[in-house]
């Protein structure tokens, strides 16, 4: 009988080995099928996949060996069975089709979070005040809040602040912060007509994950700002916030670019920048999930665009 990991051990590492499968790094494991995934056609991200698209990551690509998202499933590491059953699929009153992801049975951050009758987000950013809920305070210079239009149609939601955003005190004004502005302005929008945010409000050290905790205690302040923005969607920028929002553990390559349920809204898990930059042969599936958005929300979807400097990836 193999011997069983303690179980916060192994959480972890299924966080983090979901945390790689999303990133496209898969390839460590002994059982997986190495070879397939390196005949250059079959990966997505020949330049000709990225063609039509209207931002351009002109980042050094790291080599294929870990650039490629491959939609493989992780081996069976999870203590519990977690989703056992397929995505619900409900009538909507848009053409678009909703999903009810299932939810991961021992998750439950956001059961108990009831409306709060009359909030604001300066009530939110009062009641977060100068935090020190997690041991993130004790390494942030500045909390960040969130940064754009408080009554928008459309909520970015990412995974916490890096570097740059723990300097300025706003979402994504990084590196991945410039291709979202790309993203963005490649929908029709402006920053400033979206409203921007993240899991975590404090920069986790050296960039990790936010771990469980910190993610606890921050996520009713987002609750609360997706509560009282009630956009029309939101869009998980990787793995992290999607999982977050919608309970699960399943990594983000097998619910990305669907539409998916959110107290009501609806939600639409797409890849991180900051994987784009590491993984520009992403960006048409990334491409494909904004153009859903823009045609729910109204917005001119150009057939076949072509990106005005994004030819190559
Ligand atoms: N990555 C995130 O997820 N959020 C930011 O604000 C910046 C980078």
């Amino acid at each position: 009988m193999p011997e069983r990991l303690p179980a916060a051990i192994h959480e972890k590492l299924t966080q983090r080995l979901t945390y790689y499968e999303d990133l496209g790094i898969q390839f460590f494991y002994r059982t997986r099928k190495v070879a397939s995934t390196f005949s250059g056609a079959a990966i997505s991200g020949g330049a000709g996949a990225n063609a039509n698209v209207p931002f351009t990551v002109r980042e050094p690509q790291i080599s294929n060996a870990t650039s490629t998202p491959i939609e493989e499933p992780l081996p069976k590491t999870p203590p519990k069975p977690v989703i056992s059953t397929a995505p619900r699929v409900l009538s909507s009153p848009s053409a678009a089709k909703i999903e009810i992801l299932p939810k991961a049975p021992e998750v439950s951050l956001f059961d108990a979070v009831n409306k709060i009758p009359n909030d604001t987000l300066l009530k939110v950013r009062e009641d977060l005040g100068d935090c020190t809920r997690c041991k993130l305070h004790s390494t942030r210079k500045t909390i960040v809040f969130a940064d754009g239009n408080p009554k928008a149609e459309l909520v970015f939601v990412g995974e916490g602040p890096g570097h740059d955003e723990d300097v300025q005190g706003l979402p994504f004004v990084g590196r991945a912060g410039k291709l979202l502005n790309q993203m963005i302005e490649a929908m029709g929008l402006q920053r400033k007509d979206v409203y921007i945010c993240n899991v975590v409000k404090c920069r986790p050290p050296e960039n990790r994950l936010p771990e469980r905790d910190e993610i606890e205690c921050c996520s009713p302040f987002l609750l609360r700002q997706l509560d009282v923005i009630s956009p029309k969607v939101i869009v998980c920028l990787g793995a992290c916030s999607a999982q977050t929002l919608l309970q699960t553990n399943r990594g983000i390559s097998h619910f990305r670019g669907q539409w998916l349920d959110f107290r009501g809204h609806k939600l639409m898990a797409t890849y991180h920048p900051a994987y784009l930059l590491r993984n520009p042969a992403a960006k048409g599936e990334v491409w494909k999930d904004l153009q859903k958005v823009m045609s729910v929300l109204g917005l001119e979807v150009k057939k076949g665009k072509a990106a005005e400097s994004g030819k190559s990836s």
